[in-house]
Parts: C-alpha cells; sequence; structure tokens
C-alpha cells in the first residue's frame, strides 16, 4: 500500500488534518483505539476558534458565556452576551471530523497500532497481525507519549503534568465557567468547572489528586456523584524538531499545547493549517517555521507559567484586586480573547493604572508582559 499522507494517530489533531488534506491527496490515518474520543480532556474551545476552523456543531455540548473567576478569598465575573466558548464532546468532534475525511477518500485504519519505521515503511499491527505502509509523508499526531516523536529523535524540554477530570452531578449555572486560583487546593495549577448544563459539569485540575479532592469539598461537590473519571497528561514546553526528513509531528506530539491553560485543540488545528499547506507544497521543512505565531504564545505561555508558580496566594490576591476592577473587567469583557493570551494581557497592559497596580503586585508579570 501507497499513500501521498499516513497520519498516525486518530485523536483531534489527526483528523482534523485528515480532513484538510483528503480530496487533495491520498490521505490514510492509522488510529490504536477502536474507537474515537475517550481521552481525558474538558473540551472548551474559544467560540471564535470553534467557527474560524469550521469545527463539527454536532459535537457542542454548551456553550459558555461567562466565567467566574475565585481566589482564596474574591471572586468577580465576567460575562458577554455571545457565547465565548464551547463545551464539545470529543468522541464526536473526532467522528464528525474523520467521516468528512472518509466522505473525502481518506482510509482509516482502526484499532491499528504504529510500531515504528522500518526503512521508508511504517510498521502497523493490527490484532497482532504486522503489516507495512509505504507513504511519501508521515504525520506523527500520536499524543504527548508520541512513539513517532521517538522515532525521529525529537526530544522534550518540558513540564509533565498529570491531569484528573470527573463530570459530576451538582447545581451549575450552566453558561458560567468556574476558575479558582488557590495555592492551598493546589500550588501547581487552577481548577476548573465547566457546566454541560445546570446539573453536570466537568472538574478537574492538573497536579495532584489530592488537588481535586480538597476541591470538590470546597466546592460542596461529591466524589461519588461523578459519572465519569479521566486521567491523561499534558506537556507544557517544547518538543523538537518537530519535522525529521518526510515526517511532522502536530499537535499533542509536538506539544502545541497552551501552558497557561493546557490547551492544545486550537493550537493543533492552527498548526494542521501550517503542515496541510507545506505538505501541498511538497516542502515539509517550512512547517516549524510557518507555525511561529503558535511558536510565539508557546513561549509567551511558558514565561506566565513561571511567573505563576512562583507567585504566593498573597501575589495572587493582589492581582485579583486589580482584575476585579471595573475597568480590567471591561476591558477583558471587551478585548479578551479566549485563544490569544498575549493579546489578552497587552490590552491590560495598555492601561497605566491597570499596569501600574500590578507592577505594584507582581513585578515580575509586569517583565513577562513586557
Ligand atoms: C485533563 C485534561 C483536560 C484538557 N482540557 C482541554 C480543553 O478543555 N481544551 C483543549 O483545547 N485541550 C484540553 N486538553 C488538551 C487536549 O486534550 C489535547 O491537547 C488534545 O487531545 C490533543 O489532540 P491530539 O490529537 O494531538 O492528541 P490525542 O488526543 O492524544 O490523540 C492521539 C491519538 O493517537 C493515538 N495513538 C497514540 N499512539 C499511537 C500509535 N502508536 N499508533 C496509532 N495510534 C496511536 C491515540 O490512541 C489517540 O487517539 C486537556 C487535556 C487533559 C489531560
Amino acid at each position: 500500500m501507497r499513500y501521498d499522507v499516513l497520519i498516525i494517530g486518530g485523536g483531534f489533531a489527526g483528523n482534523y488534518l485528515a480532513r484538510l488534506l483528503a480530496g487533495k491527496l491520498e490521505v490514510a490515518v492509522v488510529e490504536r483505539k477502536g474507537s474515537f474520543g475517550g481521552k481525558a480532556c474538558t473540551g472548551i474551545i474559544g467560540a471564535g476558534s470553534f467557527e474560524a476552523l469550521n469545527l463539527p456543531e454536532k459535537a457542542v455540548i454548551n456553550g459558555l458565556r461567562g466565567a467566574v473567576f475565585h481566589s482564596a478569598v474574591q471572586s468577580f465575573e465576567v460575562s458577554r452576551k455571545r457565547t465565548q466558548a464551547y463545551v464539545v464532546d470529543r468522541r464526536n468532534l473526532e467522528r464528525e471530523l474523520a467521516k468528512e475525511a472518509i466522505r473525502k477518500g481518506a482510509d482509516y485504519f482502526m484499532a491499528t497500532n504504529f510500531l515504528g519505521f522500518r526503512g521508508r515503511r511504517a510498521r502497523l499491527s493490527h490484532l497482532k497481525e504486522e503489516f507495512e505502509v509505504e507513504a511519501k509523508f508521515y504525520v506523527g499526531a500520536d499524543g504527548v507519549a508520541s512513539t513517532v516523536a521517538r522515532e525521529i529523535g525529537s526530544k522534550s524540554r518540558a513540564e509533565f503534568l498529570r491531569g484528573y477530570e470527573l463530570e459530576v452531578l451538582g447545581e451549575f449555572r450552566r453558561e458560567f465557567a468556574e476558575v479558582w486560583v488557590n495555592k492551598s487546593l493546589n500550588k501547581e495549577f487552577f481548577l476548573w468547572v465547566a457546566p454541560l448544563g445546570d446539573e453536570v459539569a466537568r472538574v478537574g485540575t492538573f497536579g495532584e489528586l489530592s488537588s481535586l479532592e480538597r476541591f470538590l469539598r470546597l466546592r460542596n461537590l461529591k466524589p461519588t456523584s461523578a459519572i465519569e473519571f479521566k486521567v491523561g497528561v499534558v506537556g507544557l514546553g517544547w518538543r523538537e524538531p518537530w519535522v525529521g526528513g518526510n515526517t511532522a509531528l502536530l499537535g499533542d506530539a509536538a506539544l502545541q499545547i497552551k501552558p497557561t491553560t493546557a490547551g492544545g485543540i486550537v493550537f493543533g488545528a492552527i498548526c494542521a493549517h501550517h503542515l496541510a499547506r507545506a505538505i501541498l507544497s511538497g516542502e515539509i521543512s517550512s512547517y516549524e517555521h510557518s507555525c511561529r505565531a503558535v511558536r510565539r504564545q508557546i513561549s509567551f505561555g511558558l514565561t506566565l507559567r513561571r511567573v505563576f508558580l512562583n507567585l504566593t496566594q498573597e501575589g495572587i490576591e493582589g492581582i485579583f484586586r486589580i482584575l476585579s476592577s471595573e475597568e480590567a473587567r471591561r476591558v477583558i469583557e471587551e478585548e479578551a480573547d479566549f485563544d490569544d493570551h498575549l493579546r489578552t494581557f497587552k490590552a491590560i497592559a495598555k492601561r497605566p493604572r491597570l499596569l501600574a497596580g500590578l507592577l505594584r503586585v507582581s513585578p515580575s508579570l509586569i517583565r513577562a508582559l513586557l
């Protein structure tokens, strides 16, 4: 068998790229699991990105138009009239993308494991039966523990965090996410609540499981009222190179993840567009450079992450006091971009009063912003 492109991994990124390339080139996708989805992922995607990336509406479970931010002692709310983010079902998201790719001519090999390369061919196994496939280009979209990355000699300089997420019954405001930034609950990350409706929400964090347990108690949610529990890993940092010979990495395999929120769907999709163009032009080596806007965002996110890890709760309370002011909330409501944190922070930094306030409570944050 010979294809133009063999995509290894039928998660979000692999299916998204397959949809972009199918019909233009001979494309195949190899997916280890027998069905799509199942990954630990809250599934929050900024509404602007969701629409710009033309993601399938069938995947949407709920729309969020605001968020309530909680520190240890304060809270404030930001909201807009229009939906700002969607919570999606990963299984449906991946299935719908795969269906579109198949309709355009892509081949799918489900329950098929990529084992490694032998010369110019990919070694695959399906139910213990081994076979080989050849392609002009290979794409490793096989997630954070990428076998393809190992095969092409990519090295990681990253912080790997375990994430926990459960779907739990409780009382929620359907259109409002909750973000809790409280170091006595979790030193390493914030905690989130993403409602699927008034009765069920996805609740999670990264770091230690005990952080999530403490949070559930504080938020009056019972672990025994959970109807789903998932564990996953994200890598915040760099895995390079993204290209080795005729093989490229995409999505979590390349650690295309926001270090501030651990969201990877949008960056994976943006990079898929760059990779599709590079493959179609036959110049796969241009891919990494053409993703420079995403690389800048990752780099900025890593700086913010370092600032966050060094902040005390007192510092967080100081930042909350400033962000909860009317002026800051207006900037967030009018100018914040769910997927472009650099732009959001630049908008805040343009306001002299906010900038001076932040400089007073956290000089390191301002150094990072500037
Ligand atoms: C707790 C948690 C919450 C998150 N919440 C969000 C969120 O709200 N929003 C957001 O944008 N991101 C979120 N993320 C990150 C998001 O899940 C990832 O960035 C996204 O799944 C990356 O997609 P991907 O296709 O690159 O990788 P994956 O989704 O991991 O897909 C990789 C695919 O490759 C397959 N595979 C692996 N090895 C092989 C092999 N050898 N052969 C064949 N197939 C193989 C796997 O089975 C899998 O289907 C979250 C992550 C975690 C852990």
